[in-house]
């Protein structure tokens, strides 16, 4: 099964993309976490995107599309994917229907976690990543289970995210909201798109996407 995580930064894409892989193993694209890497480890890409990045604006499409492209054409996408924040735009959106008409592949379900902006803040401004692991935590509504020790891998060193801080945080949700709406309808009209509301705990959203996987 090939699936789109969508929702505006903060949504929870990454925490129940976490969900999802442990329980039905597809890869994990996210776009935010390929460019990430690339910034860490100072290679080309890396350089492309970070002004960006910083800006909390979005990486341009050519660059984006490309390594998606990329990503998509490895052989552990065979028996399905799980895209999150990745397409963003509408020009993305038709980039990857073409990646994946020419692979014989199509996507079988958008997921778009709806959460009211006003929340989002609070969620970007407390959250929390192992730094070993990546996994994702929020200082008040999903602390690690023991303070100060990630559940999933029991470091002990967690960061926030450059972009996570306030300045940045306005900029990308009004970017981010300008570009959603002509991507949904772009995925209703192809009957492929589910809406979830993401102000649910962890757990109920969990439980819905699950029903929509099973469907
Ligand atoms: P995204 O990947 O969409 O940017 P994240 O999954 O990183 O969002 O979640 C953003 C923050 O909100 C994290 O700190 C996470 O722990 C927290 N969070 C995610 N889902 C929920 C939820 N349903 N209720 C409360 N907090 C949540
Ligand atoms: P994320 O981790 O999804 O919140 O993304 C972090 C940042 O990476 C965004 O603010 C953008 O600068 C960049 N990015 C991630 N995905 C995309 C995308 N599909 N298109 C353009 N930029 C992206």
């Amino acid at each position: 099964m090939n699936i789109v995580l969508m929702g505006l930064p903060g949504a929870g894409k990454g925490t129940q993309a976490e969900k999802i892989v442990a329980e039905y193993k597809f890869p994990h694209i996210s776009t935010g976490d390929m460019f990430r890497l690339a910034m860490k480890n100072e290679t080309e890409l890396g350089l492309k995107a970070k002004s960006f990045m910083d800006n909390g604006e979005l990486v341009p499409d050519d660059v984006t599309n490309g390594i998606v492209k990329e990503r998509l054409s490895e052989s552990d996408v065979v028996n399905g994917f799980l895209l999150d924040g990745f397409p963003r735009t509408l020009k993305q959106a038709e980039a990857l229907d073409n990646i994946l008409s020419a692979l014989n592949k199509k996507i079988d379900a958008v997921i778009n976690i709806n959460v009211d902006p006003n929340v989002l803040k609070e969620r970007l401004s407390g959250r929390i990543i192992c730094r070993d692991c990546g996994s994702t935590y929020h200082k008040l509504t999903n602390p690690p289970k023991n303070e100060g020790t990630c559940d999933r891998c029991g470091n002990h060193d967690f960061y926030q995210r450059e972009d996570d801080k306030p300045e940045t945080v306005e900029n990308r949700i009004q970017v981010n909201l300008k570009q959603t709406e002509p991507l949904l309808n772009y995925y209703k009209n192809k009957g492929v798109l589910f809406n979830v509301n993401g102000e649910d705990d962890i757990d109920s959203v969990f439980g819905k996407i699950r029903e929509i996987i099973e469907k």
